[in-house]
């Protein structure tokens, strides 16, 4: 049974922030505060005061409100160790092994080194819910700006063990386009094509794709697919390794 309520909004060209409320205590969570307008005109719908923001990694697609929203609000902020470019205004550094608690309820951090170095993601093992920043997407996987494809391959690994039903919130709203390219890498994977038509259909409605769910993703995220026979047999790559096939497939993205 989930006791935080959960309130998705959107910014930018693309980006989704999330709010994570308990009505029990009254305590409010930020998951990146990438536009503070944003945030806090998240705060004013809700109606919820924020006592804390979680910061998933440098970016300043996710970060660039920070200061404002802090100084607006007191929250406090929780954020990655500096291992790349530091983050303004964080209060407290989190890393790998590490959990804080949060309105009664645990919050593992799991390091997910890979779009860039200082990459956290916030786990909630009790209300099922993972926020995977811009490592794991719908249908897609975090462009390699500071890590390799080695590092990234072995990060979603951690986040693959999950549960199934695990509910993934993701940065971004990149599900349609992720889509066209993980056709063409899984031709026959029935569950994407059905998944396609899904999309297809919340976006022509302009709804979200995101959240979805560890259990979705193992059954059609091309990026974590790369064990399946289908795939390697389309890439050619029966023999090679989880991480080489891992590797191939973003470079094809990449150049998609
Ligand atoms: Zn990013
Ligand atoms: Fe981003």
């Amino acid at each position: 049974m989930r006791t935080l309520q959960i309130h998705q909004y959107p910014y930018g060209n693309d980006n989704y922030g999330v709010l994570l409320h308990s009505t029990q205590t009254g305590e409010t969570a930020a998951i990146d505060t990438g536009d503070a307008k944003a945030t806090i005109g998240a705060l004013e719908k809700t109606g919820w005061n924020l006592s804390e923001i979680w910061i998933t990694h440098h970016h300043a697609d996710h970060t660039a409100g920070l200061t404002s929203v802090k100084s607006a609000t007191s929250a406090k902020c929780i954020g990655p160790h500096e291992l790349s470019s530091p983050i303004k205004g964080l209060d407290t550094h989190i890393g790998d092994g590490e959990s804080m608690m949060f309105a009664g309820v645990k919050v593992e951090v799991i390091t997910t080194p890979g779009h860039t170095r200082d990459m956290i993601n916030f786990y909630l093992p009790d209300e099922q819910l993972v926020f995977t920043g811009d490592t794991l997407f719908a249908l897609g996987c975090g462009r390699l700006f500071e890590e390799s494809a080695k590092t990234m391959h072995a990060s979603l690994q951690k986040l693959m063990a999950l549960p199934a039903d695990t509910q993934v919130y993701c940065s971004h709203e990149y599900t349609l386009a992720n889509a066209k390219f993980a056709i063409t890498v899984d031709p026959d994977n029935q569950e994407l094509q059905k998944r396609i038509k899904r999309i297809d259909s919340l976006r022509a409605d302009g709804k979200p794709t995101v959240p979805t769910t560890i259990g979705e993703e193992l059954a059609t995220n091309p990026f974590l697919r790369f064990e399946d026979d289908d795939v390697r047999a389309v890439l050619g790559m029966q023999e090679s390794s989880g991480a080489e096939v891992f590797a191939e497939i973003r470079q094809r993205k990449d150049n998609f």
